[in-house]
């Protein structure tokens, strides 16, 4: 039987930020994932909050050692209104201008590396059992690698990402219906680039059926994917590959981008990801990252959340360890601080959808600061604390979209959420 203080399931971002903070805290911790590294992992866009977490870190080195292309912005264009809008992110006493396109494989074994070198034993491949808790502790059994391998820890960290590994096992996934997207996405080589600083921008591409995301890495490769409505897809689960060049071929700027691009992965393709789990922490647990909850990627805000999570929680767990008090209470400022953050996103999210809401949001004014409220948002800025001004501007914004809401339908014009569909 291996032991430790803590036992982190997974190696993503969540897990390896989790694992190095507490393994500077002194404690013995294992981190293990199921996947050998390098792998393929979608989530590839980084806010400008993240640079700033990776600073806190001690990690931001290595990556810019990648080289990581920059993104100054993000932009969005609308293909029924033909309506673009970037909106380039501003520097901030807490926030730099520019947040990074990262190709995850390479990402992930940073972060990964990062926790092993703070002290964290990694085991790779190793795949986590449901776990069994006690009074004194839990158990989890490993296998994959090297067989089977009992562990015991005194805390488990659940970082397994959109598995939930506590959700699956002792706790429940409550799926967003309306949000029951599918994704399909790979990377291409040679498509085209836009000029000086837009060329790091992520661009979104809205059409009835869903968007598209364009996420150029350094070098030549972008990563390109879809995001579509479940009405979309009904029907058509054939080979993936059809259904994404059929899509992409519909997308005439996407198109156009990828004319003389070779794609050099396979599609992958990723479904029913809008749910949130429950519970979040528990007597000698918590989770982080995805294994909390997931919306939708629109807002390229997944793995900030995710380690942002982790940065969260590591001073709840070490505390816990210290004092030998792992009740769920001592765990309840973090989910409240966790849940405080993700409303924002989880808010434009619900309304970005609705028609109403979109044509706004592309056409957003400076009027009352609401452009840099937004602005904020899609940086990150909203997550620990909303200045009163920001949430004023929030709030005239979201009112603005509600009054054009009542507009569009006395128009005539089509007001319903393509959430619904
Ligand atoms: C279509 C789509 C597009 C996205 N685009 C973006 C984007 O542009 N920007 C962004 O920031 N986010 C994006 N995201 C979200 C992002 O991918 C996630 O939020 C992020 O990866 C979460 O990190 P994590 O560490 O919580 O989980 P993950 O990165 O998923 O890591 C979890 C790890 O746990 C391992 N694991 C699972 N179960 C076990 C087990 N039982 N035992 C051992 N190991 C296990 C897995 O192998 C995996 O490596 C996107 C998501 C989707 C679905």
């Amino acid at each position: 039987m291996k032991r430790c203080d803590v036992l982190v399931v997974g190696g993503g971002p969540s897990g390896s930020v989790a694992a190095a903070l507490l393994a500077r805290e002194g404690l013995t911790v294992l981190l293990v994932e199921r996947d050998p590294y390098p792998r393929f992992h979608v989530g590839e866009s980084l806010l400008p909050a993240n640079l700033l977490l990776m600073d806190r870190l001690g990690v931001h080195d290595a990556v810019r050692k990648m080289g990581p292309l920059v993104k100054y912005g993000a932009t969005f264009y609308d293909q029924e209104s033909d309506h673009e809008q970037t909106f380039y992110f501003v520097k901030r006493p807490s926030l730099p201008n520019y947040g990074y396109e990262v190709k995850r494989a390479e990402f992930d074994a940073v972060l990964l590396e990062h926790a092993r070198a703070a002290g964290a034993e990694v085991l790779q491949p190793a795949t986590a059992e449901p776990p069994q808790f006690d009074q004194d502790g839990v158990t989890v059994t490993l296998t994959g690698g090297a067989g089977r391998l009992p562990v015991r820890a005194r805390f488990l960290v659940d970082a397994s990402g959109r598995d939930g590994l506590i959700a699956s096992s002792i706790g429940r996934r409550a799926r967003v219906p309306n949000l029951g997207k599918i994704a399909l996405f790979a990377h291409h080589q040679g498509a085209a680039r836009a000029p000086g600083i837009d060329e790091g921008n992520i661009r979104i591409y809205v059409f009835p059926d869903g968007w598209c995301w364009w996420i150029p890495f350094a070098g030549d490769v972008t990563s390109v994917g879809c995001v579509l409505h479940a009405k979309t897809v009904r029907g058509r689960e054939g080979a993936p590959e059809a259904l994404y060049d059929e899509i992409l071929a519909g997308v005439p700027r996407v198109a156009d981008g990828l004319r003389s691009a070779t794609r050099i992965t396979p599609v992958h393709r990723a479904a029913n990801f809008a749910y949130t789990n429950s519970p979040i922490t528990g007597d000698r647990f918590v989770c982080v990252g995805d294994a909390v909850a997931f919306l939708d990627p629109i807002f390229s805000a997944g793995v900030y959340i995710a380690m942002q999570s982790a940065e969260l929680a590591a001073p709840a767990i070490a505390r816990a360890i210290r004092t030998n008090r792992f009740d769920a209470r001592q765990f309840r400022e973090y989910e409240r601080r966790l849940r405080y953050g993700l409303r924002p996103f989880f808010r434009f999210i619900e309304r970005y959808y609705e028609p109403a809401f979109l044509e706004i949001f592309l056409r957003p004014r400076a009027f009352l600061g609401m452009l840099d409220a937004v602005t904020g948002v899609l940086a990150g800025a909203a997550f620990h604390r909303m200045s009163p001004r920001m949430r004023f501007s929030l709030t005239v914004f979201f009112a603005i979209a509600r009054f054009n809401y009542w507009v569009r339908r006395f128009r005539g014009r089509p007001v319903q959420s393509r959430l619904e569909w």
